[in-house]
């Protein structure tokens, strides 16, 4: 492009290096036409260094570039800094976009899929568009990244589109600057890309093309379960409003109340059903489009069976084509659930749906663009006030977080046990990997190791140093073992506390509340009620919960009622009734009595497990978290600000007295009790005198702690610091073990 006046005679140039998101998101074209809007000569190129752009011409205008620059990037560019240096003039008077060379365009990090944007949801329904219709359509703005990648630098032949031919209207749009789809490695057309079809149980081709969504359409207003191929994997899908339609995909799933997430046709819909505060709002239609904790509203149209006895639901709106055409033509909420059987990752191959969905699903919208990784759906809830990612994948992942600290030798973290997610750290940046989920079958700790080869092998690095949780027995601690670098064990409730630094960018000291369920302590009992003092280099157990004991061990996780019972034990009372058999009853009080299988705990999340068993609010965990959420949703129904005692002494919380009056002066018991764990954080804060509180584990999911905790810190005179990119539950520790490890030298 020739640059419309002479070159300035007083020209000066100019030397830019942006990092940040800003390769595979239109950042180029969009310089271009800023340095010809502006009169610049020069170029841009992508390096492994980030966009690196030189612009020559007159003063003013290179300062309205520079300013222009940050103000108008492309919607999903993120600028993490720009490096600029004032070089000579050379007296060009063109504007070109460099052709990268191979090898040369490594994009400094992997970009995460993209929510169908605005561009292409017009034309996909404009009738006189060449992509009316089309499921594929996409562009730089939206669309497909981490999903079909195989290889980095990102380029066409090195994604899962490779098989495809570009046509040469597409190739016309990928080749042009000026185009929103130039180098939109996707992109695509009905005439030269991937197509969907429907297939029966047995994978025979029902339908093809636009008659197959018809008949999923169908099939879905029908009652049916349909698993559909999306973006990162496969989602089960039924008509949300259908009572019998839930009930069967709870049966096929043997999923007998843990929560699904909900796919609504658009915002107004789902404000039918739900309060959609403003950030909730700008979540559900953000380019990462994950699904929304929302609060139900009264009366709503789905089924009972969704979300059982639970105030709250998680929402979603269509986030690809497919899903909008699909959502268009039911215009009803349909369930959009991972197309997975328990503690099992989520499909990403038809062939292998048909396999692990047998059963489940009655057909398959299927479709031939190959998925490279998997990537489910994020969940965030808006708590005091912000956004806290609770499961960090599609949209987020892995998207890293930019550190102070640099490391020669790239660290690995392999995460915990539950909901895991692994880490990894190159140079400055930290990388979280997208949720693997519970390492208890054998398919799920292939997905973990696939997870790590991948990282390792699109940024090329052999991790020299690994991280992992303390606990002898994890899998995650035997892949660690496994990947010949040097071991960094780290214990759990520490990397809680690390990866809230790392989500707050603060340092030590300060105090961590690290609430969860679970975890392997120093001492070898389990912890999760501790206060951790955080120095510069290590951690003081400050404070903890008094230990009880875990009537029959690993098996409490399930059954809260022996929880409750250790608890009782504790207490030195155990006539209450929990509706135990006598004989099992007699038979746990025995195993109290010689401490056999009765591991000490002190943790809050057990704690929360034996007091909505005591209130009879829940007596078993079909899922993690159950007992502790129905007390949650208790306190919010019978609201309360009173608070139980409880003693303090020798670092020990002793909660035995909240027990005895909870059973004593039950009404709003479950109020009360939360009460009384944010009146503890305050009591601790004001004998520690320290002025940073970190609020992290699986406990701080419960917005009701969270919030009353982080008004009484404030109103205090306290700075508390929570989680918002990584997850406060096991899914953000592998980011604290990098930071344990950095810290370790
Ligand atoms: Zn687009
Ligand atoms: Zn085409
Ligand atoms: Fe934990």
């Amino acid at each position: 492009m020739k640059v419309s006046k002479s070159p300035h005679k007083s020209a000066e140039r100019r030397r830019f290096i942006i990092n940040g998101a800003v390769q595979g998101v239109g950042f180029r074209p969009f310089v271009y036409k800023l340095a010809h809007d502006c009169s610049l000569a020069g170029w841009v190129n992508n390096t492994p260094q980030g966009v690196v752009i030189e612009v020559e011409g007159a003063g003013e205008q290179l300062a309205l570039f520079r300013l222009r620059i940050t103000e108008e990037k492309p919607p999903n560019a993120v600028i993490d800094h720009v490096r600029e240096a004032a070089i000579a003039a050379l007296g060009e008077t063109e504007f070109k976009i460099v052709k990268s060379a191979a090898g040369e365009n490594v994009s400094a990090s992997i970009l995460p899929d993209l929510a169908l944007c605005t561009g292409c949801l017009a034309e996909m329904n404009d009738p006189n568009d060449r992509r009316y219709r089309y499921p594929f359509i996409n562009c730089t703005h939206c669309g497909p990244r981490y999903t079909i990648i195989e290889n980095l630098p990102y380029d066409r032949p090195v994604t899962t589109m490779k098989t495809f031919d570009m046509c040469d209207a597409c190739r016309a749009e990928y080749e042009n600057p000026l185009d929103r789809r130039f180098h939109a490695q996707p992109v695509a057309c009905p005439d030269c890309g991937p197509q969907i079809a429907l297939w029966n149980a047995e994978g025979n081709i029902l339908a093809e093309k636009e008659d197959a969504l018809q008949k999923t359409a169908a099939a879905v207003r029908a009652g049916k379960i349909v698993a559909l191929k999306g973006l990162g994997g496969f989602h089960l899908i039924t008509d949300a409003q259908n009572d019998k339609a839930v009930q069967l995909l709870r049966e096929r799933r043997h999923r007998p109340a843990k929560p699904f997430a909900v796919m609504y046709s658009s915002l107004e819909e789902v404000e039918k059903d739900c309060a959609v505060g403003k950030q909730e709002a700008a979540l559900l239609h953000s380019a990462q489009s994950p699904i929304v904790l929302l609060e139900r509203k009264a009366g709503g149209n789905i089924s009972a069976h969704v979300a059982p006895d639970n105030p709250n639901l998680g929402v979603m709106l269509p986030y690809t084509p497919l899903h909008v055409l699909l959502l268009q033509e039911l215009k009803f909420p349909v369930i959009a659930t991972s197309g997975n059987r328990a503690d099992e990752p989520i499909c990403i191959d038809e062939h292998e749906a048909l396999e692990r969905l047998r059963g489940i699903a009655d057909v398959f919208l299927v479709h031939n663009r190959p998925i490279a990784r998997r990537a489910d759906d994020s969940i965030v809830r808006v708590m005091a006030g912000g956004k806290t990612v609770l499961r960090r994948a599609r949209g987020y992942a892995p998207m890293p977080v930019i550190m102070r600290q640099k490391t020669e030798k790239p660290v690995l973290a392999t995460g915990g046990h539950l909901k895991n997610t692994v880490a990894l750290m190159v140079h400055d940046k930290l990388m979280l990997g997208p949720h693997v989920g519970n390492l208890e079958t054998p398919l799920s700790l292939d997905a973990h190791n696939q997870v790590i080869d991948d990282l390792c092998r699109l940024y090329r690095v052999a991790p020299e140093i690994i991280a992992r949780d303390k606990h002898p027995d994890y899998a995650s601690t035997r892949t660690a073992g496994e990947r010949g670098g040097k071991v960094v064990p780290v214990q759990h409730h520490y990397a809680h506390a690390l990866a809230c630094m790392v989500d707050n960018d603060i340092d030590a000291p300060c105090l961590a509340v690290t609430w969860d369920g679970t975890g392997y302590g120093d001492d070898g009992t389990i912890w999760g009620g501790e206060f951790l003092k955080i120095t510069d280099t290590g951690y003081d157990r400050a404070f903890s919960f008094l230990p009880f004991p875990l009537a029959g061990g690993e098996q409490a996780v399930r059954d809260p009622r022996r929880a409750a019972l250790g608890a009782l034990y504790a207490l030195g009372d155990t006539d209450m009734d929990l509706s135990f058999s006598p004989a099992e009853k007699a038979l746990l009080l025995q195993s109290l009595e010689k401490k056999v299988n009765c591991p000490l705990t002190s943790s809050v999340g057990r704690l929360f497990d034996a007091v909505s068993a005591l209130l009879g609010l829940c007596d078993k965990n079909t899922f993690e978290g159950e007992a502790a959420m129905a007390l949650e949703f208790a306190a919010e129904k019978d609201p309360c600000d009173q608070s139980y005692p409880y003693a303090i002494k020798g670092g020990v919380i002793d909660w035995r007295p909240i027990l005895m009056e909870s059973i004593k002066n039950p009404a709003n018991a479950a109020a009360r009790f939360h009460n009384t764990l944010s009146d503890i954080i305050i009591d601790i804060a004001r004998q520690t005198g320290e002025k940073n509180l970190l609020l992290t584990g699986g406990c701080f999911q419960n917005k009701l702690l969270l919030e009353s905790s982080v008004e009484k810190l404030k109103r205090a005179g306290f700075a508390p610091f929570w989680h918002h990119k990584l997850p406060p539950n096991d899914g953000g520790i592998a980011a604290g073990q990098i930071l344990a490890a950095l810290r370790n030298g």
